[in-house]
């Protein structure tokens, strides 16, 4: 069933923005992908409540998008999650001003959309008039901590698991599941048949690896895993695989949510984030004597995780539907603790076995979901990872209980406290820690808890109902 329109998939770690526009490669890959009949290129990017903002350019235009970018207001640096504007920060505190936006991933970060024959996808970037960095480019915030983590020998591979729900394409309240059926039934996919199968077939031909597809715990909730990358691709991909996703699922009639709590009945949608980390090729989550068989280094990595998991989740779990969605005993990451294939914990270690291989083992992130803008997710993530391996902090034993069963006095003993439940509380624990502050710097920082502080005044004294539907097909 291939679609005759597959171009070279993604490239991996594509570095070309760094050194210029590649003018020749870029107007070779509109020709490529003219012949396939593609007219037009759509150029994405994720704005600071993982949103994704675009513009979409005739296909002869590649190249010049590629070299003197597209025309795009200073002002999506602080769009709140519903299209509000809140101008303040930095250089943002009028209508004045004009960015723009560059494909991100060279030539063959173009893929043509499989399922949308005429369109082509790139991951964007925001860069100055004068084509340097923007001090609120996201994704100069992740490049910053890849860099970092090279200069300490270090190289990052992430991944990420995509929880969906598909729903009828109505405006029915609350939303009808598009299949009823036992929790990880292959019946809930015979339902499904049209748009499982489109999908695979889409997600291969854009160059999106898929690990495995299932019907997950939750009414009509799927969940798809793509192979771990490093951490720009990851990136990239996981935007290329929402916008394949919502055109299959449009296309079958369905919408798909990928709200962190699409709504009160729903489960919880966790875009679980898993990364390791490796020097010289080989990775430091495995075959040491530390815990789970971590190496000293793997083990100061987790526990640089674990010492900031509060204001980590408040940028890797930062909206609204994302405190609704941490509940106790949801394998939602309602406590900030580790555990070894723990998933009620915050931070779950996957450790390498026998059947899998050393490389296999990774830190999984369930404090990870859409309302993330994933640049910033990974470099936060980085960062309190990297930071781990500079200070050593002390790595506690491992919970392999829920600490939901447990009392107060029980989880105060053990040093386990709730992450943020509300988005002030998210705020604060991000406003408190210096350490991932700087990670955004000041610019992003500043447009960042803008928006944060938007949502939540759009949220204060609104029904959680109200909330949920308000947020249910932003992402
Ligand atoms: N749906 C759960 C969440 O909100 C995760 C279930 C799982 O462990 O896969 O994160
Ligand atoms: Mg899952």
């Amino acid at each position: 069933m291939r679609s005759g329109r597959t171009l070279t998939a993604m490239s991996t770690g594509d570095t070309s923005d760094t050194a210029g526009p590649d003018t020749a490669g870029f107007e070779a890959r509109a020709r490529a992908l003219a012949d396939l009949g593609v007219v037009g290129v759509t150029i994405g990017w994720p704005d600071n409540n993982g949103v994704l903002r675009s513009r979409t350019v005739p296909v002869e235009a590649l190249p010049d998008a590629a070299t003197r970018g597209i025309g795009v207001t200073t002002l999506f640096a602080v769009f709140d999650t519903r299209d509000g504007i809140v101008f303040g920060p930095p250089g943002l505190e009028t209508p004045a001003g004009d960015v723009r936006l560059v494909p991100a991933a060279g030539p063959e970060g173009v893929v043509p959309l499989a399922g949308r024959p005429g369109l082509a996808w790139s991951p964007g970037r925001v860069v100055t008039a004068d084509g340097g960095p923007w001090p609120y480019d996201q994704r100069g915030v992740l490049e910053r901590q890849v860099a970092a983590a090279g200069e300490a020998g270090l190289s990052v591979l992430a991944g990420y698991e995509i929880e969906f729900a598909l729903y009828r394409d109505d405006d029915h309240e609350p939303p009808v599941p598009a299949v009823t059926g036992p929790a990880y039934g292959p019946d809930v996919l015979i339902g499904l048949d049209g748009f499982v199968t489109r999908l695979l077939a889409d997600l291969r031909d854009n160059g999106v690896p898929v690990g495995q597809l299932h019907a997950e715990y939750g009414p009509a909730q799927l969940e798809l895993s793509i192979a771990a990358a490093d951490p720009l691709t990851a990136a990239d991909r996981q935007l290329l695989a929402r916008q394949t996703i919502h055109a299959a699922a449009l296309a079958h009639g369905y919408r798909a949510s990928f709200a962190p709590l699409p709504s009160t009945g729903s489960a919880g949608n966790g875009w679980h984030l898993h990364t390791s980390v490796a020097r010289d090729g080989v990775n430091l989550l495995s075959g040491g004597d530390g815990p789970a068989g971590s190496t000293a280094d793997g083990a100061a990595w987790l526990a640089g995780l674990l010492r900031d998991i509060d204001a980590v989740a408040a940028v890797t779990a930062p909206g609204v539907p994302s405190v609704l969605r941490r509940r106790p005993g949801h394998f939602a990451a309602a406590y900030g603790f580790w555990g070894i294939e723990n998933r009620e914990a915050a931070l779950r270690m996957v450790p390498a076995t026998g059947l899998l291989g050393a490389g296999h083992a990774n830190v999984e992130l369930k404090a990870s979901d859409a309302a993330a803008n994933p640049y910033l997710a990974l470099a936060v993530v980085i960062g309190a990872g990297l930071a781990g391996i500079a200070d050593r902090p002390e790595l506690p034993d491992p919970i392999q209980e829920d600490p939901g069963t447990w009392t107060a006095e029980q989880r105060a003993a053990r040093g386990v406290t709730a992450l943020p439940t509300t988005p002030a509380a998210q705020a604060e624990a991000l406003r408190a820690n210096p350490r991932i502050s700087a990670v955004l710097g000041e610019h992003v920082g500043a447009a960042f808890r803008a928006v944060r502080a938007s949502d939540a005044a759009f949220a204060d004294g609104r029904s959680v109902e109200d909330v949920l539907a308000a947020f249910r097909y932003r992402y």
